[in-house]
């Protein structure tokens, strides 16, 4: 039997989730890579809530509807940008994932998938955050039985192959 969190490969915006999470930037106002993707799949209404949520810290979450996506909800988090591992990096990646399932459970889902946060143009080192991602994650449920299920949601081969490798040596029973 699959567990509470599984890897897969495919397009975040076309996944039919109670939430999505956007690794977006603290701006809110939309980005490249799966911002992008998201911004353009959902229409011009999810830039519009946007605009009135003020931005968002890194680290941090913010709720919005998903208009045209299949998701119900889209779960914005500003990832940390790698600088090198000593600017507090690994906590503020652990915490994007702590922020969106706080919100996604405070909402009722039972079904979330996220992005690979910060591993595109944000440069954090994808070994380290498919660790931090799942252990963060693994947490998380353990403490939150509503939550069904969890997805990893990898665009190629190579994320995916590194939150594979993470969620076997977890260790964690989910
Ligand atoms: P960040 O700025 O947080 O690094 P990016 O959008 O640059 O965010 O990349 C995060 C991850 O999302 C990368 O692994 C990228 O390949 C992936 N990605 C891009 N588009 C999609 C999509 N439509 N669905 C799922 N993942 C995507």
């Amino acid at each position: 039997m699959a567990g509470r969190i599984q890897i897969i490969r495919g397009d975040i915006t076309k996944q039919k989730v109670d939430a999505i999470v956007n690794a977006a930037n603290c701006s809110l106002l939309g980005g490249g890579g799966v911002d992008g993707a998201i911004h353009r799949a959902a229409g011009p209404e999810l830039l519009a809530e946007c605009r009135g949520l003020n931005g968002c810290e890194t680290g941090k979450a913010k709720i919005t509807k998903g208009y045209k996506l299949p998701a119900k909800y889209v779960i914005h988090t500003p990832g940390p940008v790698w600088h090198g591992g000593s600017r507090g990096e690994a906590e503020l990646l652990r915490s994007c994932y702590r922020s969106c399932l706080e919100l996604a459970a405070e909402y009722g889902c039972k079904t979330v998938d996220f992005p690979s946060i910060s591993t595109g143009v944000y440069h954090f080192p994808l070994e380290k955050a498919s660790v931090i991602a799942i252990d963060a994650i693994a947490a998380f449920l353990a403490e939150h039985k509503e939550i069904q299920r969890v997805r990893m949601v990898c665009f190629d081969e190579r994320t995916a192959g590194f939150y594979e490798t993470a969620l076997a040596g977890c260790g964690v029973e989910t």
